[in-house]
């Protein structure tokens, strides 16, 4: 038996090296953004909020290498190579089912990483007062050892873009080998199951590009930003 599908919309957004140097009027990189649509089952009908704050959270830390690794994404801020994700997470139950994630990639977010540390926090905030995301961010310890982005999602083996490979069905997470794909299926294979639509956006001077993922289910569901978010999201706390 499982519970209803849950609209989840995620962007991640980033940048990447040798991106056209534009700078938006708050002097960031233009981002980088890809646009994913996902589709998972909740567990069961009639989730209290707890419950489904609980789901959400142990589900998005699940995905997170997959997300992570798409691509070879640099900081959103400053452009270096990223290693950490920063979630902002909005949910509603009612009246359908609906998430909204945002992902930003970073070079370092601890308390040392100066500039682009201030530059999410000022962007957390932003993202409270004008869209009514929870305030998530704080800034990590310094000195963990997290992988870069783009890297192998099952070894973290740092990426190597022209020998790393990906997952044939969702053209989405990046492994180092068939092996490590192989044998990162049995987590992997929620990931590729749910993505049911993906959108990359380029800055403004590339032409975006929308694709299907493996799914052939049919789907009618909104494309994000069209859906109409009612105004409680459910407080889902901090994930990291
Ligand atoms: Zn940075
Ligand atoms: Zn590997
Ligand atoms: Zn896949």
């Amino acid at each position: 038996m499982s519970g209803p599908e849950l609209r989840l919309s995620v962007s991640i957004f980033g940048s990447a090296a040798g991106d056209p140097v534009t700078h938006d009027p708050d002097d960031r990189p233009v981002p980088r953004i890809l646009k994913l649509e996902m589709r998972p089952r909740m567990p069961h009908a009639g989730m209290s909020t707890p419950e489904f704050s609980q789901w959400a959270q142990s589900m998005l830390l699940r995905i997170t290498p997959d997300l992570k690794h798409t691509q070879y994404w640099h900081c959103e801020f400053c452009d270096k190579p990223a290693k950490e994700t920063i979630y902002n997470v909005a949910a509603w139950l009612n009246p359908v089912p609906l998430m909204k994630v945002l992902s930003h990639n970073m070079c370092d977010a601890s308390v040392t990483g100066g500039s682009c540390t201030k530059a999410m926090a000022k962007l957390d905030k932003e993202l409270a007062a004008e869209v009514g995301f929870p305030r998530s961010f704080k800034p990590t310890r310094s000195g963990l050892d997290i992988p870069l982005s783009g890297s192998c999602a099952k070894c973290n083996k740092p990426n190597d873009i022209d020998h790393m490979k990906k997952c044939g069905a969702c053209q989405l997470t990046r492994y180092c080998s068939a092996a490590c794909q192989r044998s990162d299926w049995p987590r992997h294979k929620e990931f590729c199951k749910i993505s049911k639509e993906t959108e990359w956006i380029w800055g403004q001077s590339t032409p975006s590009a929308t694709s299907s993922a493996a799914s052939s289910t049919t789907q009618s569901d909104p494309k994000p930003g069209n859906a109409s978010f009612p105004p409680h999201p459910a407080d889902l706390g901090d994930v990291d």
